[in-house]
């Protein structure tokens, strides 16, 4: 890697939907980074809550105010897209122990199809380690508060989407 080039992550993940977790990692990656580009992941095998055009359009409204977040759309091999951005390192999160051997696996097979790109691991604050999309959309689909744990929008999108018991 050349040391006068700015240097390019990318951040890739379902994002179904947005947490506070998210947010933090996207945050520091962002302090570490001279660009992060959020990369959804459009998967078609899986039944989202929000689409890709939904979650693209609420990371661009939490992320508005900082130039060098850029939020897009992939599907495919991670790499290739990286590869195709000129991105220098994928970043990802690491919450607990239970993360850490899927990640693992990821990122030496992503390795082993690229040996240019890097992928970095960052840990968010205590207050999101057993946070994830999933459990955040139980909880609010039971009625439970999750004030604090999503940005507020994604609680009001979650609200318009009428999915609460209660
Ligand atoms: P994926 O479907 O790739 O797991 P996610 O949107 O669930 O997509 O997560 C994207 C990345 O963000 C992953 O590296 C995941 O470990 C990380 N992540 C998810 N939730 C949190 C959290 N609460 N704190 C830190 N990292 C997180």
């Amino acid at each position: 890697m050349e040391s006068n080039r700015s240097r390019l992550a990318v951040y890739p993940g379902s994002f179904d939907p947005l947490t506070n977790g998210h947010v933090d990692i996207i945050e520091r990656g962002a302090r570490l980074f001279d660009r992060i580009v959020i990369a959804i992941l459009v998967n078609l095998d899986k039944q989202p809550l929000f689409s890709p055009e939904e979650r693209k359009d609420i990371l661009r409204e939490v992320f508005r105010s900082k130039p060098n977040v850029e939020i897009e759309t992939f599907n495919g091999l991670l790499v290739d897209y990286a590869e195709d951005r000129k991105a220098d390192v994928i970043v990802r999160g690491l919450r607990a122990i239970s993360d850490f051997e899927y990640e693992m696996q990821m990122a030496l097979m992503n390795r082993r199809l690229n040996r240019e790109i890097e992928t970095v691991f960052m840990m968010p604050d205590e207050r999101y380690t057993y946070l994830s999309s999933r459990l955040a959309k139980e909880v609010f689909a039971l009625g439970g508060s999750i004030s604090g744990l999503v940005p507020e929008l994604v609680e009001s999108r979650l609200r318009s989407k009428n999915i609460q018991h209660n």
